[in-house]
């Protein structure tokens, strides 16, 4: 049996925050304002693979009320997701993500974040794919005051 999840995660871009994605920090004048880290594709991610369990997204499951999460690295939020296929039963066989930003470059850090979703998620690079979009200077993303990323999974039940 095999389910498909899709993930979304926009926030806002602000100065003197530091702008991690997929894990990885990356120089950028702006970083996500947010409860944690705001790793926007991270978040995607998570939210793709929950989607694909039929569970909860990760605003429920990690809620910004819970101090505990403040400043959290996110990619301990895709660790504990990534246990919960594991135990549940699922192997993720295709990841597929885009990150809509102006700035910073994605195709720069593209092999990094890859690497870093990999090894956290515990499969091949070759099934994980990141590809960065600009919004050609439209709207709240294309002015620089915003970064969203989209995430899309294929997950097969294993018996
Ligand atoms: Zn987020």
């Amino acid at each position: 049996m095999m389910k498909i999840g899709i993930g979304y995660d926009i926030h806002r871009l602000v100065p003197g925050r530091k702008m991690v994605l997929g894990g990885v920090e990356i120089e950028s004048p702006k970083g996500p304002e947010a409860h944690s880290d705001g790793d926007v594709l991270i978040h995607a991610i998570c939210d793709a693979i929950l989607g694909a369990m039929g569970e909860p997204d990760i605003g429920t499951r990690f809620p910004d009320s819970d101090e505990s999460f403040k400043n959290a690295s996110s990619i301990e939020f895709l660790r504990e997701i990534a246990d919960l296929t594991r135990l549940a039963k699922y192997e993720i066989l295709s990841l597929d993500t885009i990150v809509v930003t102006e700035m910073p470059k994605i195709t720069e850090n593209r092999t990094k974040i890859i690497t870093s979703i990999s090894k956290v998620l515990r499969i091949s690079k070759d099934n994980i794919n990141v590809k960065g979009k600009t919004s050609e200077k439209i709207g709240e993303i294309g002015k620089g005051l915003a970064i969203a990323a989209h995430a899309a999974v294929l997950l097969k039940k294993i018996n």
